[in-house]
């Protein structure tokens, strides 16, 4: 299975994508995460990064084309894969179908989550980082914790930059102009499908499973 989880910043993709990656046992793979991780071994490309994801602004494309390509290159993603955060712009969009004729891949669906503005606002600016795993929380989830669930290091709960208000308006303006038109690209070659994502995480999921068996049947 190849799916592609699209929708707006905190919409839930990393959520469920980390569900149906245990699920169907393949590999998820999370552009923002892989960003992140350099930003924190302060490579030469998280240093780069960090400047424009704080902003709330988009890496360049040859940049994250690169990095795609040598991920779904790699042994792990021979059997499928869940790509959340890529692509984020048509030129990436076209560049991961040249990828994919390349590998002769041809059953990659695009995974459309809705959501309002205004819960996706709320729900950025009251999740919580662990600035040691990178794990990510609501603050219910957390309530009265000092120590992270998934790796118990203290009082390590941060409220990521780019999760702050102003940089979220920001990230929900860039997503309508330079990501929306993603979607269009592959509604127009039958290779979307939409899911509400309003619900609780287990309806969310059962849904997207639902229309995706859908989906892969009418395409038989
Ligand atoms: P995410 O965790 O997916 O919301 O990504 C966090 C940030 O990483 C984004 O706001 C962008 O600055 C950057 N980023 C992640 N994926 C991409 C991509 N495919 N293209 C450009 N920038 C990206």
């Amino acid at each position: 299975m190849r799916i592609i989880l699209f929708g707006s910043p905190g919409v839930g993709k990393g959520t469920q994508a980390k569900i149906l990656s245990e699920k169907q046992n393949i590999p998820h793979i999370s552009t923002g995460d892989i960003l992140r991780n350099a930003v924190k071994e302060k490579t030469e490309l998280g240093i780069k990064a960090a400047e424009i994801m704080n902003k709330g602004e988009l890496v360049p494309d040859n940049i994250m084309i690169g990095i795609i390509r040598e991920v779904l290159m790699t042994e792990d993603c021979k059997n499928g894969f869940i790509l959340d955060g890529f692509p984020r712009t048509v030129v990436q969009a076209k560049a991961l179908d040249a990828l994919f004729e390349e590998l002769n891949i041809k059953d990659a669906v695009l995974v459309h989550i809705t959501a309002d503005e205004n819960e996706i606002i709320k729900r950025l600016n009251g999740r919580r980082a662990c600035k040691i795993c990178g794990a990510i929380f609501s603050l219910k989830e957390i309530e009265g914790l000092t120590t992270c669930p998934k790796c118990s290091s203290e009082n390590s709960f941060y409220l990521r930059d780019d999760d702050k208000e102003d940089v979220i308006r920001k990230r929900l303006k860039v997503y309508q102009t330079n990501t929306m038109p993603v979607l269009d690209y592959y509604l127009s070659k039958n290779r979307a499908i939409t899911v509400n994502g309003l619900g609780t995480i287990e309806e969310v999921n059962e849904n997207i499973l639902n229309k995706l068996t859908e989906k892969v049947l009418n395409s038989i």
